[in-house]
């Protein structure tokens, strides 16, 4: 049985929220319920799924702020790097430096919920009978983390912000660190099988093998 995946580019940074669903099990999970959780929520009830966990490929805001609301809604266990607890748990400040950075007002975060559970390299989280890989990333943020799938037919790995297509994630915001990030990318990614799909935290999707052969910033 196979895995479904869909992509649903949520609020106004347009992060790429991901549910996976296990067709036999009928059990998922979410990675980055960024926002817009009722959406989220109706892809959850159109596959007939339950949500077991949400993982969180790092904690700025467009990635964790339908996080409470999905959780409320699913019971499924919040996962986040301990590297980025601080980020998680600073919600209302980041809306503020939002505010302040990039004028996007955001009205008021909720605060957000304890987390059940962290992740950790070399972790695996179950999906169906398979499992998604924890590779720690850092470098867009301390506690990036990237997640790997691999399936008879496809292979997947979810970049966050770290790999984007023909790019990369910036490293100006607080925690950021631009080294940590290219050997993360050169050590922990681009060693993924050529052929592995790269879904990155926003954008559209590529593959190991064209960022190797084409990212401008990986020459
Ligand atoms: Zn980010
Ligand atoms: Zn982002």
């Amino acid at each position: 049985m196979a895995i479904v995946h869909r992509i649903i580019p949520v609020g106004p940074f347009q992060c790429n929220c991901h549910v996976l669903a296990d067709e036999a099990t009928r059990t998922g999970v979410i990675i980055d319920p960024g926002d817009e959780a009722e959406v989220i929520l109706d892809a959850v009830r159109d596959l007939g799924i339950r949500v077991t966990h949400l993982l969180h490929t790092h904690c700025h805001l467009d990635h964790i702020t339908g996080t409470r609301k999905v959780k409320e809604a699913t019971g499924a266990e919040i996962l986040i790097h301990p590297k980025d607890r601080r980020l998680y748990e600073h919600l209302r400040d980041q809306y503020a430096t939002t505010l302040r950075l990039f004028g996007v007002p955001l009205g008021d975060a909720d605060d957000p919920l304890p987390i059940d559970g962290q992740l950790r390299d070399g972790d695996s989280v179950p999906l169906g009978e398979k499992r998604l890989e924890v590779r720690h990333t850092p470098g867009h943020t301390p506690g990036s983390c990237s997640f790997t799938l691999e399936g008879d037919a496809q292979r997947m790995a979810f970049t966050g912000d770290t790999l984007f297509a023909r790019s990369i994630g910036r490293t100006d915001l607080e925690g950021g660190d631009f080294q940590a990030e290219i050997e993360s990318i050169r050590k922990r990614l681009l060693t993924l099988d050529p052929e592995t799909i790269i879904y990155p935290g926003h954008g559209p999707r590529t593959r190991v093998r064209e960022e190797r052969e084409q990212n401008p910033f990986l020459q």
